[in-house]
């Protein structure tokens, strides 16, 4: 019998995507203001530690980036910032973050940005994905201490998830920023861009913030026409990317080009053109006579692109 969900891949395409394997239980709906001390309480508890923004790895042999609550406390871990992130089948799991001051010992100890850890591909999915929840709410923790509406401080609640003001009572909640990266594409071959912070050869999807007000396809339509020049039509979702620098949730989509004559926002781009299909599979095999390449397998770019250029090969 016919399904409405006909043609929906059973294999979703987000979960290729770098900090997509999250398996965390978050039960959201259970939170409360003694989460933290109840997970913690239970021994088959463990946390993720992060100094600032950087992970905190145990450096003996594999690195490990799982502390027993013992471990923390040693390093001095933040009670007060602690995070409940959910339950494993191993117990919950929480993050906590250790004084920006504090000296590590460089031989028991390691830390590096997320990204970087991602791409060296030394941890599981399951891990990378439950970092990059923790490095968010972390990040939000350090830098929204205070009430945005009175200035005065306020106060961790229910596990993390939200800080209440004791001056003025208003509620705030951690932010998730959507941004859409696109592959634009008319016909044969597709739109790609070049940033100047981009690896040397390396050319990917173009990318902006949504804006108040703006739905994903009318995002999608502005930033490519803003950074290329070109009109986009019919826009097609095709997966989605936590990406926690701090905060954003990458939203992939494949674009229709309604014109073809590219005027580059110099600001933005070094450089903006059309490739083949038969140049943009060079470039994901890694045999392109110049070198062009495209983005690491961690980020959705390389995923969006790779879809397009291998449906017609
Ligand atoms: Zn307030």
């Amino acid at each position: 019998m016919a399904s409405f969900f006909d043609g929906v891949p059973a294999m979703e395409p987000s979960s290729l995507n770098g900090f997509s394997g999250n398996r965390i239980d978050r039960r959201s709906e259970k939170r409360d203001d003694g989460a933290v001390d109840g997970a913690l309480a239970d021994p088959a508890a463990r946390l993720y530690l992060f100094q600032g923004d950087k992970v905190v790895l145990k450096a003996a042999s594999a690195p490990d980036p799982i502390f027993r609550l013992a471990e923390a406390q040693a390093l001095s871990a933040d009670h007060a910032t602690t995070l409940l992130l959910g339950w494993t089948e191993a117990g919950p799991r929480l993050a906590a973050l250790l004084p920006a001051t504090m000296a590590l010992d460089e031989g028991s100890y390691r830390l590096i940005d997320l990204r970087s850890l991602a791409i060296e591909g030394s941890m599981t999915a399951a891990d990378l994905g439950a970092m990059a929840q923790a490095r968010s709410l972390c990040n939000w923790h350090l830098r929204h201490g205070h009430c945005s509406v009175c200035g005065a401080a306020s106060v961790m609640k229910i596990g993390g998830y939200r800080r209440d003001c004791p001056s003025c009572g208003a509620e705030h909640f951690p932010r998730t920023d959507p941004v859409v990266i696109m592959l634009t594409i008319d016909g044969e071959r597709c739109l790609l861009g070049r940033q100047a912070r981009f690896a040397p050869g390396m050319y990917s999807c173009l990318a902006g913030f949504v804006e108040p007000g703006e739905t994903i396809e009318d995002a999608v339509r502005r930033e490519t026409q803003e950074e290329s020049g070109i009109k986009v039509g019919r826009v097609r979702y095709y997966s989605s990317q936590p990406w926690p620098f701090p905060s954003s949730l990458m939203i992939g989509c494949h674009a229709e080009a309604l014109s073809t004559e590219i005027h580059r926002d110099e600001v933005e781009l070094d450089d903006c053109r059309w490739f083949d299909r038969a140049e943009v599979l060079s470039m994901i095999a890694g045999t392109h006579a110049d070198g062009i390449k495209c983005p690491p397998g961690i980020a959705i770019a390389s995923h969006i692109i790779r879809a397009w250029a291998e449906a017609g090969a």
